[in-house]
């Protein structure tokens, strides 16, 4: 694995792998079984595999976590080296943002609600850092994880709105045995947070239980997940919601293919998780 850090680099490695399909891994770093189930993913369908590592300044709020965010770059190049990523792009924030820097992506629709207002800017700073990336790298496919499930929606819209010829592909949460879903920021839990944080998708998962059950009802549906995790003194609901996978608009009927998501406070940490309704009673 090359690993460069500049875009004159970058463009130049990109331009040496050819015509054949690219697959690409956009990471913060701080890499867990959730992302090399994306590089895993990536390799499955490509000739090459490009990785970036990059804490995008740009998507984190002022009071927001970014000087904290863990930063373990050699343990992360091993893995991405040992999952077999080809190139690994890892450039420091004037490269991707030098002065002057003065534009951004602005996605409406499935940004609006839910992680788009409880973190203002969040998903201007995704759209813009992933545009940059996509272009940069030029995949042929890119690949996103479940677990960010507001983010590929804001991402295929702004795909498809920019004519991006790029496809993108969602790969399914990776979570830890007791159901909690993998994240980078599961490392700030103390023993008794992490203890207290697998309730988030037990409630998902009683939920779901009673979507196969037949309640569509969307409220009762919340209500299932809001008693589930008020169980739970530890944790702290922010929103629960329902809604559609591509528009994010809030249903009060879930049909198939309908998300419950959910974000929480757990001690210093801010966990988001959804499922998916779907599938047979059972
Ligand atoms: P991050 O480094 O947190 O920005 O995440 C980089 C990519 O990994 C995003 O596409 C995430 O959705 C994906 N990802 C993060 N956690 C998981 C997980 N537990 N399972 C699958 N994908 C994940």
């Amino acid at each position: 694995m090359e690993t460069v850090e500049t875009v004159a680099a970058l463009r130049e490695r990109r331009r040496a792998l050819g015509t054949a399909d690219v697959g690409v891994v956009l990471t913060m770093g701080a890499l867990h079984r959730g992302h090399l189930a994306l590089v895993e993913a990536a390799r499955a369908e490509n000739r090459h595999v490009v990785a970036t590592i990059f804490v995008n300044p740009l998507q984190f709020g002022p009071r927001e976590d970014l000087a904290r965010y863990p930063r373990p770059f050699a343990r992360d190049a091993a893995l991405l080296a040992a999952a077999g990523v080809d190139l690994l792009f890892h450039p420091p924030v004037e490269e991707l943002y030098p002065p002057g820097f003065a534009t951004a992506i602005e996605v409406g629709g499935p940004a609006a609600r839910l992680e788009g207002a409880a973190r203002p800017g969040h998903f201007r700073g995704v759209a813009t850092v992933v545009a940059k990336l996509l272009s940069l790298t030029s995949p042929t496919r890119a690949y996103f994880g479940q677990k960010d499930a507001q983010q590929i929606a804001v991402l295929r819209r702004m795909v498809a709105d920019l004519d991006l010829p790029f496809e993108l592909r969602t790969v399914p949460t990776v979570r830890e045995p007791d159901g909690l879903a993998l994240s980078s920021r599961n490392a700030y839990l103390g023993p008794a947070e992490r203890a207290a944080a697998p309730a988030l998708y037990r409630a998902l998962r009683a939920a779901a239980r009673a979507w196969r059950a037949d309640t569509r009802d969307a409220a009762a549906l919340r209500r299932i997940v809001r008693d589930t995790v008020a169980a739970e003194p530890l944790l702290t609901l922010e929103y629960i919601d329902i809604v559609d996978p591509l528009t994010f608009a809030a249903l009060e009927e879930a049909g198939a293919g309908a998300l419950i998501v959910l974000a929480a406070r757990c001690g210093p940490a801010r966990l988001i998780d959804n499922i998916v309704l779907e599938g047979a009673a059972g």
